[in-house]
């Protein structure tokens, strides 16, 4: 696979940091291990533009894998996070900004009564099925093969993201015990979730899903599949979980649960309410919250938990994220996603348009793509051969096909022009790849 072109300070860094840390990345999707070549090391981001070590400027359409939905360095946000980080990094103690995070996110969705505050996404999901585990009383938990909640040990069965792009079928380290009680289905299928409950009465303590899934490139759930679960669910006494680390305050003010409507008993957050810096959530019924530590006695804590700076930052991007700023990125993604689908449809490459909201990615393949395994199918040799010709011509896309795009508020004209431009020769490049 020849890599149109090098990029020498990124690639020094990358072999100094491969001596000091596994793969020189700090999360794998990062490694470029899925397209091949060594990943640019980014210096700064500003709009919707990043500029790596060698000095090129990117249009970004990776957005931090989803957080950056102002784009980056917005002003505002900026001045939120140095008005609070002169005040002090963190307290170990309440604080004022993470009631008002706290807030702010159960004013925005309904089914949140209330929330507590957590550092990472993974945290939230781990979080989330604890306490389903300790309100239930119940052991099992049901996840969909290809959805990617995080690297819970007991979430980490056939999860998508990173998992999906280095074809590990599961991870070594996590025990035969701590996998034992998930149950994998087949996304969108709710035949199986049936026979599931059926075949385990009483045993369920939850079904965990992506609001959408994001992490086996797009895949929306069908009609009815996520009332279905949540129906299931509250048949046999387990409780619904929707995950939207991903599409939380992305999708629209209300994420996914505002396209859908359906009332999960248990929520998750992260990436975008933390407005580049480290924050997530779980949150849902007040009855079920009220199991957890220290009301409940259910075990949940962190040392940086509702830390001040990240809730500043977070409190600062959803004060920002009105019906406006949702309608310029909804618009954005359909005009990225109609010149991609046009460029490819010229070059005559099979391919997908998957959406959610406004995330999206292709797949390329002429099937449908439901679940993990038609995700799977599709020719991913030819998503490398696009990625490298958009990244030579300055247009940073996710390095895997198993992934989101994800655009912001900043994507102007300009930006989009760049895409513009760049795309009929990736999409020759992709047409003229081979396995
Ligand atoms: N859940 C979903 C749907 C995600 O997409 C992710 C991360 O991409 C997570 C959970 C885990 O979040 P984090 O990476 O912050 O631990």
């Amino acid at each position: 696979m020849p890599f149109p072109y090098e990029a020498p300070v990124s690639q020094t860094l990358f072999d100094r940091a491969a001596v000091v840390t596994p793969g020189g990345v700090n999360s794998p999707v990062r490694a470029f291990g899925a397209v091949g070549g060594s990943p640019r090391f980014m210096v700064s981001g500003t709009g919707p533009y990043l500029t790596d070590a060698d000095g090129r400027e990117y249009v970004d359409l990776v957005c931090s894998w989803g957080p950056m939905i102002l784009g980056h360095s917005h002003p505002e946000v900026l001045a939120a996070v140095q008005e609070a980080v002169v005040r002090g990094t963190s307290f170990g103690t309440p604080g004022e900004g993470e009631v008002e995070l706290a807030e702010r996110i159960v004013d925005r969705i309904d089914p949140v009564e209330q929330v507590r505050l957590v550092s990472s996404g993974t945290e939230a999901t781990m979080s989330a099925i604890r306490l389903a585990r300790g309100f239930t009383g119940r052991t099992k938990v049901v996840k969909f093969a290809g959805c990617y909640h995080g690297h819970v040990d007991a979430l980490l069965a056939a999860a998508g993201s990173g998992v999906a792009t280095f074809g590990l079928p599961d991870t070594p380290g996590v025990t035969g015990a701590q996998a034992g009680d998930t149950i994998v289905l087949p996304y969108n299928d709710l035949e199986a979730v049936r026979a599931a409950f059926a075949a385990h009465p009483g045993e369920i303590a939850c079904v965990i899903t992506e609001a959408a899934a994001g992490n086996m490139g797009v895949v929306p759930p069908l009609p009815g599949f996520n009332q279905g679960l949540k129906d299931l669910c509250a048949e046999s006494g387990a409780l619904y979980i929707s995950d939207e680390v991903m599409t939380g305050f992305r999708v629209s003010r209300t994420g996914w649960y505002g396209i859908d409507g359906v009332r999960p008993d248990l929520m998750t957050f992260g990436k975008v309410m933390g407005g580049g810096f480290p924050a997530a959530a779980f949150g849902g019924r007040a009855d079920v919250m009220a199991h957890l530590a220290p009301v409940g006695p259910v075990y949940q804590a962190g040392t940086l938990s509702g830390n001040p700076v990240a809730t500043a930052a977070g409190v600062a991007q959803l004060k920002l994220l009105d019906e406006a700023a949702y309608e310029k990125v909804d618009a954005v993604s359909e005009q990225v996603r109609s010149l991609v689908t046009d460029a490819l449809t010229k070059a005559g490459v099979a391919h997908r348009l998957q959406v959610a909201g406004n995330m999206f990615s292709f797949a390329f393949t002429d099937q449908d793509v439901t679940d993990y395994a038609s995700a799977k199918a599709q020719e991913s040799f030819r998503f490398t051969a696009f990625f490298h010709s958009m990244l030579s011509q300055g247009v940073y896309l996710p390095p895997s096909a198993f992934e989101s795009w994800f655009v912001s508020t900043a994507h102007d004209e300009r930006a989009v022009e760049r895409i513009a431009a760049a795309l009929p020769s990736a999409a020759r490049a992709a047409a003229e790849a081979s396995a």
